[in-house]
């Protein structure tokens, strides 16, 4: 919801998540969310028709405010990546984060309207872009993304695409479900495709909204039924089936792909 910053209380607590580019700012040495009264935040003047209430964090309300491509002018601040700022807070933090990026990114795209090209306004009740000239309605794009943990015996399938090298991180297999695809067609193709075997025993495991860039990931488990893995060399590089006690580096536990590993791992150890 917009809000009207010329009637809050200028001595409310709240988090602000400010973006500016893609950048979330933060005080000086503190991977933290800003908490602070508007009292505090002269600069927010400046953006008043940017200011959304995004929901409640630990009791406090939340705003999320874009700045666009401006960085701000004061000292005491700088900026940090929305994934180190991930990495470092728990998770009611990182789901808020993601959801207001989602919100930035809706409304920085979504300024014209796409079939007349009148510009846009937010609706105030709904997160949605309307045309007032042709009544065109657009929403937030939410992409489904399949993401899959593969276990042979008491071995885990994990892969290193181009964007973990850098992290040296190997992860479970993940893509973009296609237009007229099911979500199993999808975990079928993807895994064939990037690393060359057949799957079985499919189960759904659960889901998370992972804001790079709009992404709802849908986590399944599966095993392995035939084939010898052959990495398709484009997306994914590396790809080996580990022993749990023998593990890779891999990603947190708060991502669904570390909450898959975790899972498939108690799982071989006979936890589940
Ligand atoms: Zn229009």
């Amino acid at each position: 919801m917009i809000i009207d910053i010329e009637r809050a209380d200028a001595e409310q607590t709240a988090y602000w998540i400010i973006f500016s580019g893609d950048r979330i700012v933060a005080k000086k040495q503190q991977q933290a969310l800003l908490k602070s009264s508007w009292r505090y935040l002269r600069f927010i003047h400046h953006y008043s028709d940017q200011v959304v209430h995004i929901g409640e964090l630990d009791d406090a309300p939340c705003y999320s405010v874009d700045l666009g491509l401006e960085a701000l002018p004061e000292d005491e601040y700088e900026t940090v990546s929305l994934r180190s700022l991930f990495m470092s807070q728990n998770e009611s933090v990182f789901s808020t984060v993601a959801r207001a990026w989602q919100l930035i990114l809706f409304r920085r795209t979504h300024r014209y309207c796409g079939k007349c090209g009148s510009a846009m306004q937010q609706v105030d009740w709904e997160m949605a872009m309307h045309c007032h000239s042709c009544h065109h309605r657009c929403y937030p794009r939410v992409s489904p993304c399949i993401i899959v943990s593969i276990r042979k015996g008491d071995k885990i399938l994990l892969a290193q695409g181009k964007a973990q090298r850098e992290r040296k991180m190997f992860s479970t297999l993940a893509g973009f479900v296609e237009s007229g695809e099911s979500l199993e067609q999808a975990v079928h193709r993807e895994v064939f495709e990037e690393v060359g075997i057949k799957i079985k025993n499919l189960q759904y495991f659960s889901s998370q909204p992972w804001p790079f860039p709009h992404s709802l990931m849908m986590g399944f488990l599966a095993e392995h039924d035939e084939g010898d893995i052959e990495v398709d060399g484009h997306e994914i590089l590396e790809a080996h089936w580990y022993d749990v006690n023998a593990l890779p580096i891999v990603p947190p536990s708060m991502s669904i792909a570390g909450k898959l590993i975790d899972h498939t791992i108690q799982e071989i150890k006979g936890h589940k």
